[in-house]
């Protein structure tokens, strides 16, 4: 299909996190779900591309829908972001596309793929399984802008990085792929502070780099950089050793089932119950205890139960990381079952974004952000690898002249992986089994 190739030569992986090969995700269904509701605190680079590429999105949206026939598209995204939903729903008429807008409340994580699903359909993708089970595909606002470029030959060489927190200009930074989190913060005005920890992502699933990091370069699914205090909760809490926190499940959990009554995956009808992996682990032996240990394969690890509901401040979260590992490893399948109260009180149990943010001591930061500041570094370091599935192979040396497109890293097209392009002109610096680096043509 034209389509599935162009996007395969653009290299377009999924922006908004997990990074899933498009092309192998992008199959005919029922319905297309626009997933524009910017899932993380802090970030806003989804709100960016939907306040100012809306006439690509609409186009892109029926472009895909006419391609693989698909019947009903639907963009779900918050209230709250009224000038986002004017400018789409301006573009839907000038196009006449058969594009709806689903406007959502504002909690989190409204943007994790299973909870959206279910707030705009009320169906429960079944447990462990994913949302083509539904006949639905899920694709996030950035990776459809990525999708209508590809389909006018353009690859992707280039994001929008949200780069908040303690920096002079918090902002949308214009980045080439492979730009390195120094010439980020420097783009978003420096940072306010001598001493600080960055997260790769927003501040509950994105990857924490205590006191800093160097010798990163940003992938194609990398949408946020904070710069933050290291005495902030989420640095505190994971810094907190694993044999520590096993000791406090073990000795401190009251089983009081609050990180289970505000499991935004068992409110959706999972039989996800950390309570129940919290005392498996604390009383192992047991044969009823061992058998709650398999719902931690259900947990997407969006963090809500150790930030926000655990009064005694464990971290069920990472229990059920310890205890998935274990369970994977030994070949265990997850519950497939589907609890039938799963709307009951759900609505009253979901999280308010403001609430949360106040809780992570992160409510100084605004993630209402309208500037953008384009980045050209003088070098990038192109990953291999950009999100699930397998790196690419080099197909560049040490000394080649690359221009701006150029593939220089390669997967066959049935392959779960993407093609990787040079980002700026230049020359190759160094290959790894990391690595492009390209120092930018003087
Ligand atoms: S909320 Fe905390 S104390 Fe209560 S059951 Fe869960 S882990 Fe235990
Ligand atoms: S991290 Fe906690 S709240 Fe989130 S899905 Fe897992 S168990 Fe549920």
């Amino acid at each position: 299909m034209a389509l599935i190739d162009d996007i395969f030569t653009a290299g377009v992986i999924g922006a908004g996190g997990a990074g899933f090969p498009t092309h192998k995700k992008l199959v005919p269904c029922e319905l297309l779900i626009i997933n524009a509701a910017e899932c993380e605190p802090l970030l806003a680079s989804d709100r960016y591309v939907m306040r100012n590429f809306a006439a690509e999105l609409v186009a892109g949206a029926k472009l895909v829908a006419e391609s693989l026939g698909i019947g009903r598209v639907v963009v779900g995204t918050k209230r709250k972001y009224t000038e986002e939903i004017a400018a789409l729903r301006s573009e839907i008429d000038t196009q006449r596309a058969a594009v709806e807008v689903c406007e959502l409340d504002s909690f989190y994580p409204l943007g994790d793929e299973q909870v959206l699903i279910y707030e705009i359909t009320g169906k429960t993708v079944p447990p462990g399984g994913i949302p083509i089970a539904l006949g639905i595909v899920v694709v996030n606002v950035t990776t459809l802008l990525n999708i209508f470029r590809a389909s006018q030959g353009t690859p992707v060489t280039r994001r929008f990085v949200t780069v908040n927190g303690e920096v002079g200009h918090p902002c949308v930074v214009d980045a080439p792929v492979g730009a390195s989190p120094e010439d980020l913060i420097a783009a978003a005005g420096g940072a306010r502070v001598a001493s600080y920890s960055l997260v790769r992502g927003g501040p509950m699933m994105g990857r924490q780099y205590p006191g800093g990091v160097t010798g990163l370069g940003f992938g194609k699914a990398d949408g946020g950089l904070l710069v933050l205090p290291s005495n902030n909760k989420i640095f505190t809490l994971a810094a907190q050793p694993i044999e520590h926190v096993v000791l406090q499940a073990r000795s401190t959990c009251i089983q009081c089932t609050l990180c289970t009554e505000l499991c935004p995956r068992y409110l959706i009808g999972h039989v996800m119950r950390p309570h129940r992996v919290m005392r498996s682990i604390a009383v192992p032996d047991s044969a009823a205890n061992t058998a709650g240990a398999v719902d931690a394969l259900l947990c997407c690890e969006c963090g809500i139960c150790e930030l926000f509901s655990c009064p005694m401040g464990l971290s069920p979260r990472r229990m059920n990381v310890l205890m998935k590992g274990q369970l994977r490893a030994s070949g265990t399948k997850p519950n497939t079952e589907i609890r039938p109260e799963q709307s009951r009180s759900r609505e009253y149990r979901r999280i308010a974004q403001s609430r949360f943010i106040e809780r992570l001591d992160l409510g100084g930061y605004s993630d209402h952000l309208y500037d953008c500041v384009r980045l050209d570094p003088q070098q990038v370091k192109i990953p291999l690898k950009h999100g699930v599935g397998r790196p690419s192979a080099a197909c560049v040396a040490e000394g080649s002249e690359v221009a701006v497109g150029d593939v220089i890293g390669y997967v066959e097209q049935n392959d779960v992986g993407c093609l990787v392009h040079a980002s700026i002109p230049g020359v190759v610096t160094a290959v790894d089994a990391e690595y492009i680096t390209i120092r930018r043509a003087s």
